[in-house]
C-alpha cells in the first residue's frame, strides 16, 4: 500500500519538486517502507518521534523538522535533522545557531509564515517576515533556505490558494532584497489535499502523509 502510493505520487510530481513524507505517528517500520519506496525526505513534527525512526533508519534518509520546534530541544534536533522547516522567531533561531555551533555544523533552515494569519498557529506573521529574516541572517551556523507554511485548513484546496500566493509573493520579494547569506531556494507548500495548488503556486517541497501511510493512526 505504502509502496504503490509513494510510487504514484512520485510519477506524478514535477521535476524540481521533493517529496517529504509527513510521518506524524506513523512507525519506523511504515517510514522505512516508503523510505525503501523511494521517498528521500522524511518530514517530523516531534523531536522524540523522529529519534525513533531515525535509530531504525539513520541517513537512508533526509530528515527535515515540519512541526514546532520548542527552543529546549534545539539541542536534539541538531542532531538528527538536515533541515528545519519550521523557525519563526529569533529565539528559536538563536537557540539552533548556538546548538550546531557546540557541534561544528550549520543548519539548513526556512521560514515558516503564518499565512493564514491565524493568531494562534504556528509560523510569523507575513508582515513580520522580512524583518525576521534580517535579523537572523547574521547567524553564522544557520543558513536561511526558503519559507514554509501551512496555511488554514480547508476541506477545498481552492481555498488555500489565496494562502499559497502570499507566502510566494513573499518568498519572491525576499528573494528580491538579495540578503547576504540569505538564499530563497525551497518554498515549502502543500499537504495530501492540497500540493496539486501549491505545486501551482510555486511549490518546490511537498509534505503529504495520509496519501502516503493512509488515515493516521495513533499508538
Ligand atoms: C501532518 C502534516 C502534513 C501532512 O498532512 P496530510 O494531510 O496527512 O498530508 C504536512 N505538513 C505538516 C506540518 C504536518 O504536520
Amino acid at each position: 500500500m505504502i509502496k504503490e502510493n509513494v510510487e504514484k505520487i512520485l510519477n506524478e510530481l514535477p521535476d524540481g519538486v521533493g517529496l517529504v513524507a509527513a510521518a506524524k505517528t506513523r512507525t519506523p517500520e511504515e517510514i522505512l517502507e516508503c523510505v525503501e519506496a523511494g521517498v528521500g525526505i522524511i518530514g517530523e513534527n516531534y523531536v522524540q518521534e523522529a529519534e525513533r525512526a531515525y535509530s531504525v533508519i539513520g541517513d537512508r534518509a533526509r530528515w527535515h523538522m515540519i512541526g514546532h520546534l520548542q527552543s529546549n530541544k534545539a539541542k536534539k534536533a541538531v542532531k538528527i535533522f538536515d533541515m528545519i522547516e519550521t523557525v519563526d522567531s529569533v529565539k528559536l533561531a538563536k537557540a539552533i545557531d548556538r546548538a550546531c555551533e557546540k557541534i561544528g555544523r550549520t543548519m539548513p533552515i526556512l521560514i515558516e509564515i503564518n499565512s493564514g494569519e491565524e493568531p494562534q498557529k504556528a509560523g510569523v506573521m507575513p508582515e513580520d517576515a522580512v524583518g525576521l529574516v534580517k535579523e537572523i541572517s547574521g547567524l553564522n551556523n544557520i543558513e536561511i533556505l526558503g519559507l514554509m507554511t501551512m496555511g488554514p485548513f480547508a476541506g477545498d484546496p481552492e481555498e488555500a490558494r489565496p494562502y499559497f500566493q502570499k507566502t510566494r509573493a513573499l518568498f519572491e520579494e525576499i528573494k528580491g532584497l538579495e540578503l547576504p547569506r540569505v538564499e530563497m531556494k525551497y518554498l515549502s507548500m502543500g499537504m495530501s489535499n492540497s500540493y496539486k495548488v501549491a505545486i501551482e503556486e510555486g511549490a518546490n517541497l511537498v509534505r503529504i502523509g495520509t496519501k502516503i501511510f493512509g488515515e493516521r493512526h495513533y499508538d
